[in-house]
């Protein structure tokens, strides 16, 4: 963890910002290859741009780890990185032991993760999975206008090959990985290590509210058709809708009017919406009602508004067996639900899945504030490493 400590520091917002294939992330993406062939692991990219660095020759029924490296604008250190370090530890407390592995090993990086550039959340692992249309992958674009397509091409891969990769799903036994809890269960739990039961259903809306861009002294009040006005009352709607139902989450942070100056009235507002709940009809009752509340406050003001899903996933529940043993194995770890979506939530639809949650004493995640004690970072690794040899002896 120290030896990225600096890479991709963000001086305004504070934490770091590590996107998809962008210099800081292809950065870390060398670290990684260089940190992996020193352990003697062989490293390969997939037509997706996740990389595998595998302990022995790949094959079917592998034991796969790991996590990502890119983060949210303005992350913590810990969501991602701390996955494919304990990894990498994890490799070397095996091999001080002398153990060998009875059966294919890797840890992967999962591409663009976060979302944070292209809007979709998991996208490595979602192209994968076949859980993306990758021609509507192809197109997504950055907030400089760049194209996926574009960007994997400039890092070397062919854009034209992405998609559902049935040979590397095809070669995964179980996949396990391990991060840094994103909330306050293993707090509460008095745990330093814990494993998943389930994710939150959990998707992302765009809200594009058009008006008439216009002068913000020459307009008087009665004439305008300003967009702001329903883009603010979506994010009271939105609150107030999650509120009324336990356990759901309504999120709104991230607001962009266009063009976006002090003396303007915008012409268009976009506004994003994250939106989660325990399952899938009342994640989509809750975006429904909030959508509803859209569409009247557009109307009042003379404006329009369109609705775009970029991204959704159903519940995932983590394979029972699998969550069972592993807690077994780590002595009788807690289970818990986690809000927090992630690669394993993608793959759990195709391969036995399980996760790993080390404590985080803030609470806090997707921002600077995020932590973990090297205690616990270091119960993350024996319990990854305890795992992993148990998985890969029998
Ligand atoms: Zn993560």
């Amino acid at each position: 963890m120290a030896a990225i400590a600096d890479v991709g520091r963000d001086r305004s917002r504070g934490g770091y910002s590590r996107h998809g294939f962008d210099d800081v992330e292809l950065s870390l993406r060398e670290w990684f290859v260089a940190e992996a062939t020193d352990r003697g692991l062989d490293v390969t990219c997939d037509r997706n741009g996740n990389l595998w660095a595998w302990w022995g020759s790949p094959g079917p029924g592998a034991i796969i780890t790991g996590s990502h490296l890119d983060s949210v604008p303005g992350g913590g250190a810990f969501d991602g990185p701390l996955g494919v370090v304990s990894a990498l530890a994890a490799v070397d407390a095996m091999q001080a032991k002398g153990f060998k592995p009875a059966k294919p090993f890797a840890i992967v990086v999962f591409a663009e993760e976060e979302g944070g550039r292209f809007g979709v959340a998991c996208l490595g692992s979602r192209l994968m999975a076949g859980a993306i249309d990758p021609d509507a992958a192809r197109r997504l674009r950055d907030p400089d206008g760049v194209s996926l397509a574009e960007a994997v091409a400039a890092a070397g891969l062919d854009p034209a090959r992405m998609g559902r990769d049935d040979e590397a799903l095809a070669s995964i036994g179980c996949f396990i990985e391990l991060h840094v809890e994103q909330g306050r269960g293993l707090i509460d739990l008095g745990a330093p290590v814990g494993v998943a039961s389930s994710i939150l259903a959990h998707g992302r809306w765009r809200f594009s509210f058009t008006g008439e861009g216009n002068h913000a002294g020459a307009t008087p009040i009665g004439d305008r058709r300003d967009p702001m006005l329903p883009a603010s009352q979506l994010v009271l709607a939105a609150r107030a809708a999650a509120s009324r139902v336990d356990g759901a989450r309504a999120t709104i942070g991230r607001i962009q009017p266009v063009p976006g100056g002090t003396n303007v009235i915008a012409s268009t507002v976009d506004v994003w919406l994250d939106a989660r709940a325990a399952t899938d009809e009342v994640t989509r009752s809750v975006v429904a009602e909030i959508k509803a509340a859209g569409m009247d406050a557009a109307e009042a003001e003379g404006c329009e508004l369109t609705v775009t899903e970029e991204s959704y996933g159903d519940t995932v529940i983590f394979d029972p067996a699998l969550r069972d043993s592993l807690a077994a194995q780590l002595g009788g770890v807690p289970a818990l639900p986690t809000g927090a979506g992630h690669d394993a939530g993608i793959l759990a639809a195709q391969v036995p899945t399980a996760m790993l949650f080390v404590r985080n004493p803030t609470g806090v995640s997707h921002a600077p504030a995020e932590h973990a004690e090297p205690d616990d970072c270091e119960a993350g690794v024996a319990a990854l490493a305890t795992v992993l040899e148990h998985h890969l002896s029998i």
